[in-house]
């Protein structure tokens, strides 16, 4: 409780309702109160509000979900957690979960900088070793899930779930994402990326319709062996994810590449949990 105390409020505690740092501690343990948004005086716990409140599951169990999520390469079910902290059923594993990665869901991260590569890939149902755009779209995408994503070769991904690829989608996601002081945006030659350079951006392609992968700095091969470790999540750990839930399993993997090298993932994540930093 006090570590989750100390993420939350690094200043000393506030209402979790007004934000107010006039608040009195009770006798009670880890509980406080307010008088600022309630005369009577608002009660609350460190847990209210955050992804821990109203589980029966100890902090301690909810701390090791988070650290097995943060050190699964390639994720680990729901499956897998459940048996190794003996939680009640199944069930309660999978929402705890997904109740963490709902709270890494990216808060509005600055546009990505530095040596940019963005795609288009479909992910979900069953793809094979098929790696070039064209292909991907002439041998049809049925049931599989069109997801844009930008990664910063500093080591930021951002990653989005989208309806269809086209070119205003492309714009629009790279326009929000990527700053127009990126040294480069490196993409295949899907034409939805045609009108980046009139925007401002130093965009470069690779043609994957031609064969070619790499031109020098001109490359998408970060951002594809990002892919390639998500899909290998999607398919050996998670089996079926459907559109509903992608969005959960990319942000865990985005969030888990992203601080692939901090040596604070852990504190982070659960920072994510408890709404602080
Ligand atoms: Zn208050």
């Amino acid at each position: 409780m006090a570590y989750v105390v100390r993420l939350r409020w690094p200043q000393g505690v506030c209402c979790a309702r007004c934000g107010s740092a006039q608040v009195s501690k009770l006798a009670r343990p880890w509980r406080w109160q307010c008088k600022q948004c309630n005369p009577q005086g608002y009660r609350f716990s460190p847990l209210v509000g955050t992804v821990f409140e109203n589980t029966k599951y100890p902090l301690t169990i909810w701390f090791k979900v988070i650290y097995l999520l943060c050190q699964s390469k390639k994720g680990i079910s729901a499956l897998q957690i459940h048996r190794m902290i003996g939680s009640g059923s199944y069930r309660t594993a999978w929402s705890m979960c997904h109740r963490i990665r709902a709270a890494l869901q990216p808060a509005a991260r600055p546009p990505l900088r530095g040596l940019v590569e963005v795609d288009e890939p479909y992910v979900g149902g069953k793809e094979g070793k098929k790696r070039k755009a064209k292909r991907r779209r002439r041998n049809g995408t049925a049931g599989k899930i069109p997801v844009l994503g930008a990664l910063s070769r500093r080591g930021a991904v951002v990653t989005q779930v989208v309806d269809t690829p086209d070119t205003r989608t492309l714009q629009g996601f790279v326009t929000a994402r990527v700053s127009p002081q990126a040294e480069l945006v490196a993409t295949d030659d899907h034409s939805g990326y045609r009108y980046l350079r009139a925007a401002g951006y130093r965009h470069e392609t690779v043609r994957h319709s031609r064969g070619e992968y790499v031109r020098g700095r001109v490359h998408t091969q970060s951002i594809e062996s990002f892919w390639a470790l998500l899909k290998r999540g999607l398919l050996g750990t998670f089996h079926h994810v459907s559109r509903r839930y992608l969005p959960l399993y990319l942000s865990e993997f985005t969030f888990r590449y992203t601080y692939r090298t901090d040596p604070h993932r852990f504190e982070r994540m659960l920072a994510g949990g408890v709404g602080g930093v």
